[in-house]
Order: structure tokens, then C-alpha cells, then sequence
């Protein structure tokens, strides 16, 4: 029987209620799965913090360890009915948090952070929610088990802290390990590199790991439970009446991830795409309408009437600006920045260029070190470099907006009827997509005039 692939993020793993909501959800598929799991909720927090305090602090290893036991100690003693099965699921929990231990102590010992370290500590959220996930479906009669990243050989291309997965060399030991009629507990969020090293998927990956899973398995869906109801046509803080998506397609969940919306990890569509594996976004909230998913994600969501889905912003962008007469078509310049920025491990989100000035659209973390890079390279053609930051980047984004006729010049007048000032316009970049950068300031008002333009009618779906 084909397989469906289930994930929990870390949301729906706060509060004790939260994890009887999955196991009752796991229980009512009634058929086996795959379940993927992110950390409890805050714990990949803690563990980054655990790491930044263990450098120079040994007592504070003591501390966040106790505080780590003390809530799995609570979860297994609340949660799990049979005594045996308690004590022998503290025993692995200990055995484990042993383990974390003896890292954070070398990192202490070497007042360093190696990245294969930091990416084996931040992996210990997923591999305790996992186990402790796995004893509470047993105790509860469910046919289940743990199996990791490593047994199912879940190999990456190897880089820490944005590792991908390598198909070619995981796909049959993944389909093979997974075979057998027993629901398997996945812990997310890491795979394993060549040479045998726990690599992270980036934040968020959990949902990589699933939809890789069910890429390998050619799964029958991917079922992403979340404590919202899937993509909206905006972000609900910012927009009062916005209205939910049942369907958008690859592209447009993507990008919509890309520009911002925290709904989906931005690269889980990529292995579903080749497969046409769809996925569901359900509401753990709406237990009783198991079968009702909010939104579908597939290759041919339908196209709406008036193009624009959804309005998402982003504050992760700013720009680092070159100028100088000619810049734009000098050759040779762009090379040697995009080079430079590459070897200093800088991600360029955007380039848009114009004959006196390239802009790089970068992450906010990225901005002083790409600064100093391209000042060191002494560009006899660059008069100046600046930066602008306290920048959001607003994305209006549906299927069809290249082709249609007035779409993106509606949401530049909805801006400019509220006399927003817009620093960059992009559109055609991406098919499904178009974008532009304001004044962080600006940024809710610039969401609600769009929000306005292309969706005026009541609110709810
Ligand atoms: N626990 C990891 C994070 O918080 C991965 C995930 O939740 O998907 O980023
Ligand atoms: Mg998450």
C-alpha cells in the first residue's frame, strides 16, 4: 500500500493537550504512516542558546540540562500509562541528553563551536521528540517505532547547517527501511553527509525531511498539521479579513515561502514536484474534518480570476547598493562580487541592476560581512557602496501574473495611492511572482492596500 508521510512541527508540540491532539490524529489515519517530528516547541531554541552559553560558562550547561530532563521527565510520567514503559523511554531520554552533554562539554573544554558540532547539538531536539513521540503511540497500542536519519540513510551533499538531500544515494536504502506495515517515527530537521556527519536542513527542515521521505517512498500525499489553517491570502496580524487558499501550486507555495510566509520550510516542494506528491496543510485545531484539508498543494492548483492569492512580506532583506557611472554594463564586475560573496559563504537573494548602480538583495546577517568583502576588492569602477536596512520586501504572488495583463501595475497603484515610497520593483524574476521593497515602516500599510485591491469580498472562504 502507498505510504502517506505526516508531519508535526514544533508547534503542535507546546503544551501536553497539543501532543494528545497528535496522537489522536495519528490514531484516526488508521492506516500506517510515516511520521516526521520536529523539536518540542522552543527546544532548537534552547539548544542554540545551550551552545552560545556553553563556550564560556560550564554551570550553564548544568542548568538547561536539569531544565531539559525536568520536561521530558514531566511529558513521560504524565503522559505514559505503563510504568515499564516509562522507565525504560527516561533511560533512553537519559541516555541521550548524556550524549548532548558530552558536546556541549567540549565545546566548553575548546571555547569553540565547530559547525559539525553545532549542527549534532541542534539535532538533539528532534531525536528526544521522537523517541518520546514513539513510546507515547506504543503505550497507546499503535504498531509503531523510531527510526533515524541515520538507519534509514538519509545521506546530504554534506553542508552544515543547509544540507540537501542526495537522492541518488538515499532513495532505495529510504524506500527499503521504510517498507514494512509498522508506522515509523522520523525525528526531522537533520540527515546524515557521506561521511557519516549529522547535517541540518536549515531552521524549519522538518519539513524537507518529510517531503524528501515522501519523495523516496513516491508517497501517496505529504500532511503538514500545523495550529493554523494553512496559507492565507495574507498574514492574519497585519489583515483582518483575509481569506484561506485550498489550492496553489508548487510555484506559488514556494515563493510564498521564499518571500516570507512561515507556513512551509521554502525548499519542501522540490522533491514533490518531480513525483506530483501532493501536499495537504490540516489544522490540528479542526481534528473533526480529518479529511478536509485547508490548502492542496499540487502542480495544477487553479489559476484565480484575478491572479493575486496571496500578499506576503518579508524584513529578512536589504540592500547592499554599488554605484557608479556605467556599473550596469561593465563586464566583469558582477563576477567578481557574486565570486567574493560566494567564497565568504554570502547567499544573494536578488540581484537587480540598472545602469548606474547593482543591488544586492541580501539577508539582514549578511549585510556588514558582504560590505567589508566588496570594499576589499578596491572596484576601480564603483564610486560608492551603501547599505539600506529597517527595509520589508512585500510579494504578491499567484500563477499567471507574468502573462496577465495590469497586474502588477494594480499593486503599484494600490501602494502609491497611500503615498508609499518604493525603493525597488522586481517583476519577472520569477513567473508567479512579484515583489518590491519599502521602508520597513511601511510595510503593514503596504500589505493592506494590496490586500484591498485584490480581495474585496467578505471575509472567510
Ligand atoms: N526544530 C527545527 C527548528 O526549530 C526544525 C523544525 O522545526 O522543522 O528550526
Ligand atoms: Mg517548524
Amino acid at each position: 500500500m502507498s505510504k502517506i508521510v505526516v508531519k508535526f512541527g514544533g508547534s503542535n508540540l507546546q503544551t501536553q493537550k497539543d501532543i494528545r491532539q497528535i496522537l489522536n490524529v495519528v490514531k484516526n489515519y488508521n492506516r500506517p504512516l510515516v511520521v516526521v517530528v520536529s523539536a518540542f516547541y522552543g527546544i532548537t531554541n534552547l539548544l542554540e542558546d545551550m551552545l552560545l552559553k556553553a563556550r564560556h560558562e560550564d554551570a550553564a550547561i548544568d542548568h538547561s540540562l536539569d531544565d531539559l530532563i525536568a520536561l521530558k521527565r514531566d511529558v513521560i510520567f504524565n503522559m505514559i500509562t505503563d510504568p515499564v514503559l516509562q522507565k525504560s523511554t527516561l533511560d533512553q531520554v537519559l541516555v541521550r541528553i548524556r550524549e548532548l552533554e558530552r558536546y556541549l562539554r567540549g565545546v566548553n573544554y575548546i571555547g569553540d563551536i565547530p559547525a559539525f558540532v553545532s549542527d549534532i547539538v541542534m539535532s538533539f531536539g528532534e531525536r528526544l521528540s521522537a523517541l518520546v513521540l514513539t513510546a507515547l503511540l506504543q503505550d497507546r497500542q499503535i504498531d509503531c517505532e523510531e527510526v533515524t536519519p541515520e538507519e534509514l540513510h538519509l545521506i546530504t551533499d554534506g553542508e552544515y547547517g543547509n544540507a540537501e538531500v542526495d537522492f541518488a544515494e538515499s532513495e532505495q536504502a529510504v524506500r527499503k527501511r521504510l517498507s514494512s506495515d509498522k508506522t515509523a517515527i522520523v525525528p526531522g530537521f537533520y540527515g546524515i553527509s557521506k561521511e557519516n556527519r549529522v547535517t541540518l536542513f536549515g531552521r524549519g527542515g522538518s519539513d524537507y525531511t518529510a517531503a524528501s521521505i515522501a519523495h523516496c517512498l513516491q508517497a501517496e500525499s505529504l500532511d503538514i498539521w500545523k495550529d493554523v489553517d494553512g496559507f492565507r491570502s495574507a498574514d492574519p496580524k497585519l489583515v483582518p479579513d483575509t481569506h484561506g487558499i485550498d489550492r496553489l501550486t508548487y510555484t506559488e507555495a514556494a515563493e510564498l515561502a521564499y518571500f516570507g510566509a512561515k507556513i512551509l520550510h521554502p525548499r519542501t516542494v522540490e522533491p514533490l514536484m518531480f513525483h506530483n506528491i501532493p501536499i495537504r496543510i490540516f489544522n490540528i485545531a479542526n481534528t473533526d474534518r480529518p479529511d478536509y484539508p485547508f490548502t492542496i498543494i499540487t502542480s495544477n492548483g487553479k489559476q484565480k480570476a484575478d491572479i493575486i492569492k496571496s500578499v506576503t512580506y518579508s524584513d529578512d532583506f536589504c540592500i547592499l547598493r554599488l554605484q557608479g557611472p556605467g556599473i550596469g554594463n561593465k563586464p566583469g564586475v558582477l563576477a567578481r562580487v557574486t565570486t567574493e560573496l560566494d567564497h565568504k559563504n554570502i547567499n544573494i537573494k536578488s540581484v537587480i541592476t540598472s545602469q548606474t548602480t547593482i543591488n544586492f538583495l541580501l539577508s539582514v546577517k549578511d549585510l556588514q560581512p558582504a560590505y567589508c568583502a566588496v570594499k576589499s576588492l578596491s572596484l576601480t569602477v564603483v564610486n560608492n557602496v551603501v547599505t539600506e536596512d529597517d527595509l520589508s520586501l512585500i510579494a504578491g504572488v499567484g500563477e499567471g501574473i507574468l502573462e496577465t495583463h495590469g497586474i502588477a501595475g494594480r499593486m503599484f497603484g494600490a501602494v502609491s495611492r497611500e503615498k508609499i515610497n518604493v525603493e525597488i520593483i522586481s517583476v519577472g524574476a520569477s513567473p508567479v511572482a512579484a515583489y518590491f521593497i519599502v521602508n520597513k515602516k511601511d510595510r503593514d500599510e503596504a500589505v493592506r492596500a494590496i490586500h484591498r485591491e485584490f480581495f474585496t469580498l467578505p471575509a472567510g472562504k
